[in-house]
């Protein structure tokens, strides 16, 4: 009896993978053809300065809708894009609009781009980033590029040398994510780094809990000390932002500052919140 109940089971769970495989390989064609017809878009994210509240500059994120699946979350395409081998296509798209849209900011914002993991695996990757930028004409000094620690991890040599050959360029590498996944400290001793992003999981506690609140104060102090750059994803709140400014915490990134818009809706942003900010002047 209970042999029939396993294996009826087992014909219930194959049914299931079988159903997510066929939705995964919808996604991918429908998300290969969206790359061919410029389809997938990309929003920008302000990441301020806590002390004033001055945008620093913006990170870009990649979004798509599709007539027929919806929205589809980057949480959800990007992995596949890694798994079935055209993140470079992706990635390629989605770097090259984010470097135009920037284009028509003020030279002082910087960009903040995704890696992913499986870029940072690819000896290729530093010089597809520097022709992109170099055909779109933006200065790799004003772009930062965001990896986290699973991706060092897996292929620590190669990405080792993706990291500088771009920094040697100019551009800045920041840890995305820290304090989640597979954290080792020691990834900040034998990586150099410009800046530390403190995952959302601890700021998102940082009023209501006492030991996200020491986590948060250790690893500024620790960033204070190696030199590097802080931001606090994940700012919800005016008390969160209170919290940051008193612990001394650089930058923060958050819906309390701005959710992540198009490259239209990010240029209004910057007439309404960067005073120096002469778009008219361009058009
Ligand atoms: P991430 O790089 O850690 O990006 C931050 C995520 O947190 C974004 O989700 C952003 O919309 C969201 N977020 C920002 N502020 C808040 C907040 O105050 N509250 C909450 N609840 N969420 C906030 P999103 O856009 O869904 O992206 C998810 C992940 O997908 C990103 O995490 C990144 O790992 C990946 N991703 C997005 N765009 C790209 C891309 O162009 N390339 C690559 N390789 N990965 C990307
Ligand atoms: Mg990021
Ligand atoms: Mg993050
Ligand atoms: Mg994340």
């Amino acid at each position: 009896r209970s042999k029939r109940r396993g294996r009826a089971q087992i014909t219930v769970y194959s049914t299931e993978i079988a159903q997510e495989m066929k939705r995964a390989t919808q996604i991918e064609q429908a998300l290969r053809n969206a790359i061919i017809s410029d389809a997938v878009d990309v929003h920008f994210q302000p990441i301020v300065r806590i002390r004033d509240g001055v945008v620093a500059g913006f990170e870009a994120l990649a979004r798509w809708r599709d007539a027929d699946l919806g929205f589809v979350s980057p949480a959800v395409f990007v992995p596949l894009a890694e798994e079935r081998g055209f993140i470079d296509a992706l990635s390629d798209t989605l770097l090259r609009k984010a470097a135009e849209a920037a284009l028509s900011w003020p030279r002082e914002l910087f960009l903040s781009f995704n890696l992913s993991s499986a870029q940072l695996m690819d000896p290729g990757t530093s010089s597809n980033i520097l022709s992109t930028l170099s055909h779109v004409g933006l200065d790799p000094r004003r772009v930062e590029l965001e990896i986290t620690e699973t991706a060092v991890m897996t292929s620590a040599d190669t990405a080792h040398r993706i990291i500088s050959e771009l920094r040697a360029k100019g551009v800045r590498i920041s840890l995305d994510d820290f304090g989640t996944g597979q954290s080792s400290l020691g990834r900040l001793r034998d990586f150099t780094f410009d800046k530390v992003k403190i995952d959302r999981a601890f700021i998102s506690r940082i009023t209501s809990d006492r030991p996200s609140e020491h986590i948060v104060r250790a690893i500024i102090a620790m960033c204070q000390g190696l030199d590097l750059e802080v931001v606090a994803e994940g700012i919800e709140e005016p008390a969160d932002v209170e919290m940051l400014r008193a612990l001394g915490c650089g930058m923060g990134q958050g819906y309390h500052y701005g959710r992540p818009v198009d490259g239209a809706a990010t240029l209004r942003y910057l007439q309404d919140h960067y005073h120096d900010f002469m778009a008219i002047e361009r058009i």
